[in-house]
C-alpha cells in the first residue's frame, strides 16, 4: 500500500545511439565517454542529496536509451539505490533497454544489480517500418532480446508498440502487433506517433505517407480488442497489462503520488512541489560539480495549489479504469459523456472505455 511517505525515483539518461527520425525527446545521440562519465558523476551527487527517510517503492531508469550511458555506471547507480534507501519489498526497479544496446551479459549484469523490470522498444515487427522510424534495431534483435532478457532473469518484461505510422497498413499493424504479443511480454504500452515540430518527420511530412484517419481507427480498434482477447487489461490510455503486471511506477504518476527526478530533463513531485531540471547535459553537470544539489534548489518553487491539485487528479484520472470524481459544475458534461458511450458515469465518478480514452484529451478538455 502506497502512503505519503512513499517515494518513487526517476532518473533521467539522456543519451542515445542515434536519433529517431520521429523523436522530440530530449536526448543526446553519439555523446561521447567524458561527457558520459561526467554526466555519472552528477547523477551520483545528486542521489547523496535525496531525501533518505522515505520509503522507495519504485525507481524507473528512462531516457534516451539508458544502457548508451554504460552498463556498468547504470548497475552501480542502481546498487546505490538499493543498499543506501529503505525499498518497499516489492520494489519495482525498471530500466528502458532497446534491442540492440544490451546483449545477454549486459542484461545478466542489470538484472543481478537490482534491475528487476525491463522496459523494451521495439516499436513494431515491420522492418521496413522500423527502418523508416531511424530506429538501429531489427525485429530479429527485438526478438533476441526479449530471449536475453528472459534468460537473465527478468519475468516483468514490458514492450512499446507504435501505430498511426508512415506506410503502416491496418493489416501490417495487426501482423506486427501479433508477432509482438507472440513473444510473451507482461506489459504493452502502445502509443500513436505524434508528429512533432522540430523532427525529421515533420519536416518531410508532405512526403510521408501517413495513415488516414480511418486506418488509425481500426489500428486503435484491433490494438485494444486484440490485447483484450489475448490477456491484457487496458488500464490506462496508453497501457495494457496481464494481470499481475500493471506498471507501478506510472501508476505513482497518474495516482499523484510523489516522485524524485534525478538528471537533466527530469520533472518532480516533491512535498507538494513540481519543479524540474532543465533539459541541458552541462549546466546539469556543472550543478553537480558546484555542489548546487541542496533542498533550497527546489525550494522555492510553489506549492501546488488545492485548484490545480483537484484538476490534475481529474485529467490523470480519466487517462485509467478507475477514473476520476467529477466537480459537481461537470456532472451533466459528464452524463452526456456517457451517453454518447465514452464510459460510464454514476453520478459521481467518470469511468472512460477503450472509446473514451481515444478522444481522453478531449473529454478532459470539457471538463476543466
Ligand atoms: S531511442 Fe527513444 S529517446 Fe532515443 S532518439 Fe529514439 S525515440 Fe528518441
Amino acid at each position: 500500500m502506497t502512503t505519503n511517505k512513499d517515494l518513487s525515483l526517476y532518473f533521467h539518461i539522456p543519451f542515445c545511439v542515434k536519433k529517431c527520425e520521429y523523436c522530440a525527446f530530449y536526448s543526446l545521440p553519439r555523446a561521447g565517454e567524458e561527457i558520459k562519465a561526467l554526466y555519472f558523476d552528477a547523477i551520483k551527487k545528486q542521489i547523496s542529496f535525496l531525501p533518505r527517510e522515505r520509503r522507495i517503492i519504485s525507481v524507473y531508469f528512462g531516457g534516451g536509451t539508458p544502457p548508451v550511458l554504460g552498463v556498468n555506471r547504470l548497475c552501480k547507480l542502481v546498487e546505490s539505490v538499493v543498499s543506501g534507501f529503505r525499498l518497499s519489498d516489492n520494489c519495482e526497479i525498471t530500466v528502458e533497454v532497446n534491442p540492440g544496446t544490451a546483449g545477454a551479459e549486459e542484461l545478466k549484469s542489470l538484472r543481478a544489480a537490482g534491475f528487476n523490470r525491463i522496459s523494451l522498444g521495439i516499436q513494431s515487427a515491420d522492418d521496413a517500418v522500423l527502418t523508416r522510424l531511424g530506429r538501429i534495431h531489427d525485429y530479429a534483435a527485438a526478438e533476441k532480446c526479449v530471449a536475453y532478457a528472459r534468460a537473465a532473469g527478468f519475468d516483468n518484461l514490458s514492450a512499446d508498440v507504435m501505430f498511426a505510422l508512415p506506410g503502416q497498413t491496418a493489416e501490417g499493424f495487426l501482423i506486427s502487433l501479433e508477432k509482438i504479443v507472440s513473444l510473451g511480454p507482461d506489459h504493452i504500452s502502445a502509443y500513436s506517433l505524434q508528429l512533432e515540430e522540430e523532427t525529421p518527420f515533420y519536416s518531410k511530412r508532405d512526403l510521408l505517407d501517413f495513415p488516414d484517419e480511418d486506418v488509425e481507427e481500426a489500428q486503435y480498434g484491433s490494438l485494444c480488442g486484440y490485447l483484450k482477447s489475448n490477456g491484457y487489461e487496458h488500464y490506462e490510455v496508453s497501457s495494457f497489462a496481464k494481470p499481475g503486471f500493471k506498471a507501478r511506477h506510472n501508476s505513482v504518476y497518474w495516482d499523484m503520488g510523489e516522485y524524485f527526478g534525478l538528471g537533466a530533463a527530469a520533472h518532480s513531485f516533491f512535498n507538494g512541489k513540481r519543479f524540474y531540471s532543465s533539459p541541458d547535459v552541462n549546466a546539469y553537470i556543472k550543478k553537480a560539480q558546484e555542489g548546487l544539489f541542496a533542498p533550497t534548489n527546489y525550494e522555492e518553487a510553489p506549492v501546488t495549489g488545492k485548484d490545480d491539485m483537484a484538476e490534475e487528479r481529474l485529467m490523470l484520472g480519466l487517462r485509467t479504469s478507475a477514473g476520476a470524481t467529477v466537480p459537481a459544475l461537470k456532472k451533466d458534461a459528464a452524463k452526456r459523456i456517457a451517453r454518447l458511450g465514452y464510459g460510464t458515469f454514476d453520478g459521481e465518478r467518470l469511468i472512460l472505455n477503450d472509446k473514451g480514452f481515444r478522444v481522453s484529451n478531449a473529454i478532459i478538455a470539457t471538463l476543466i
